[in-house]
């Protein structure tokens, strides 16, 4: 199976792709979290992404689309793979496409999650995240069990540089202009479907699960 996600930030695409990898057995693949892992690291690919990460602006195509080539050869991708957070741009899009297109593969399903702007601000402001596995909390839905200390790893529980509520509306603003249309770009290839992200955290799962029954 080989599904992309696409939706503005907060619309909880890491918690439908955690709960999708789960029941399908497919690699999760987030440029986010590849990116941030780049950044505490330090290598030049980091070096480069983290001030656009910060800002709340995207990292360029070219550098996107060459970390995407190396992560979709790797092993764990063969068997299929759900994409989160790629693509991003038209351009990335296409030349999704063009990769696809060399492996002899295509994509089962685009899903999008769809909530307001508004509700997004809200969710992000209370968004924490482990610093260590990447599980999610939120301090007023689902904080960890212990103050700071995540329930699956016992890694720091920490607020994302992003999640301030000025780089969240930056992050939207760039979502409405740059991703937004790819909105129609899969809706023309008839395999896109809607969801509604402000809904039970499994939406996405159950959608695919009557796609592929
Ligand atoms: P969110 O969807 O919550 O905004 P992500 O974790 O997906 O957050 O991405 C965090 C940041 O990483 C983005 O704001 C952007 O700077 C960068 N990024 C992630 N994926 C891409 C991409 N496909 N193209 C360009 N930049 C990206
Ligand atoms: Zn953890």
């Amino acid at each position: 199976m080989r599904i992309i996600l696409i939706g503005p930030p907060g619309a909880g695409k890491g918690t439908q792709a955690a709960a999708i990898s789960e029941k399908y057995a497919v690699a999760h693949i987030s440029t986010g979290d590849i990116l941030r892992e780049n950044v505490r690291s330090g290598t030049k690919l980091g070096l480069e992404a983290k001030k656009f990460m910060d800002a709340g602006s995207l990292v360029a195509d070219s550098l996107i689309i060459d970390m995407m080539r190396g992560r979709l050869g790797e092993a764990d991708a063969k068997s299929g793979f759900m994409l989160d957070g790629f693509p991003r741009t038209v351009a990335q899009a296409e030349a999704l496409s063009s990769l696809l297109d060399e492996m002899s593969l295509r994509l089962d399903a685009v899903i999008l999650l769809e909530i307001a702007d508004e509700a997004v601000v809200g969710r992000l402001c209370s968004r924490r995240v482990c610093s260590s596995c990447g599980a999610i909390y939120n301090t007023v839905a689902r904080p960890p069990k212990a103050d700071g200390v995540c329930d699956e790893c016992g890694g720091a529980v920490i607020q994302r540089d992003d999640d301030k509520e000025s780089v969240i509306r930056r992050r939207l603003e760039v979502y409405h202009a740059e991703t937004a249309p790819l909105v129609d770009y899969y809706e023309k290839t008839g395999i896109l479907r809607r969801i509604d992200a402000s809904g039970p955290r499994d939406a996405a799962l159950k959608c695919l699960e009557g796609l592929m029954a």
